[in-house]
């Protein structure tokens, strides 16, 4: 709870256990604040439905996490809280939180991708989270897969060798046989990884021409891989995608997300921020 990262006043984390439970212990907390909270933000693993003519909006969908597919996750708070909600993918909110905040103030198109577990993408585009039929899924991404360098099938329960199939902090545990953090600095997988992790980012400058791009997730916490990044980057554009931005500055056009863990967070502050103006404004309409 709070206005911003600067200013959180209470936190709670809670392991994800089954669905009643764990939405139980979070609307008690926002409950229990004092003063009382003025609206609530989610951002949420998904897929989710953000289709508010939608009969199943503010679900999470079709996930593979054990008994979570189908769950409604906005009702609890609204019923309990009695506030306006603001529901967004947790990698959207990541995207709001650093372009509010963070590493692209004001700046956009600007995408965030998130390297843990899995891989997902958010994105900003003329000052709104990126949305459309569904959500963006940037970590599904289809992209090239050498079967005589890298003959792992990939990782990912939908597409096998996607970019979440292939590069995903799972995907490399189930490739190398042990964790991310304890594959040694001069490990082959670390190239491998910068490669697919170009690859994907090279996609989508193609698609959404952004203007900076952050990149972040517990992967690249335990091996700093952004500069071999933005060098297979700039490789695979093979000179036709002639930013400046791009070719001489490419630090600052990918970059390290600078809320780090709390890029989710902000977002969340920012999605309640929003709702809370949206609700402000259609009452003074209404009046
Ligand atoms: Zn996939």
């Amino acid at each position: 709870m709070g206005t911003g990262p600067a200013d959180i006043r209470a936190r709670l984390r809670i392991p994800t256990g089954a669905p009643d439970t764990t939405l139980r212990q979070a609307v008690a907390f926002f409950r229990d604040q004092t003063p009382p909270v003025a609206a609530i933000g989610i951002a949420c693993f998904g897929p989710i439905d953000l289709d508010p003519a939608s009969p199943t909006f503010g679900f999470i969908t079709t996930t593979p996490k054990p008994g979570w597919a189908n769950t409604n996750v906005v009702k609890p708070f609204r019923d309990a809280l009695g506030v306006p909600v603001a529901f967004d993918t947790d990698v959207n909110g990541a995207a709001l939180g650093e372009h509010t905040w963070g590493a692209a103030r004001g700046l956009d198109p600007f995408v965030y991708i998130t390297v843990g577990t899995g891989i997902g993408g958010g994105g900003m585009v003329n000052g709104r989270l990126l949305h459309g039929l569904v959500h963006p899924e940037m970590g599904h991404l289809r992209i090239p897969h050498d079967r005589a360098r890298d003959p792992f099938a990939g990782a990912c329960p939908y597409h096998g060798d996607c970019l979440d199939g292939l590069a995903s902090g799972r995907a490399m545990a189930m490739r190398w046989n042990a964790p991310a953090e304890e594959l040694p600095p001069d490990h082959p997988a670390w190239e491998l990884e910068a490669h697919y992790l170009a690859l994907g980012v090279v996609g989508i400058i193609a698609v959404l021409s952004p203007r900076r791009v952050a990149i972040g997730g517990g992967v690249l916490q335990h091996m700093p891989l952004l500069p071999r990044v933005r060098r297979r980057v700039v490789d695979l554009l093979a000179g036709y995608v002639r930013a400046r931005e791009i070719l001489e500055d490419a630090e600052r056009f990918i970059v390290p997300p600078t809320l780090g863990a709390d890029a989710g967070v902000a977002g969340a502050l920012a999605l309640a921020q929003a709702a809370l103006r949206r609700d402000r404004s259609g009452a003074s309409a209404a009046e």
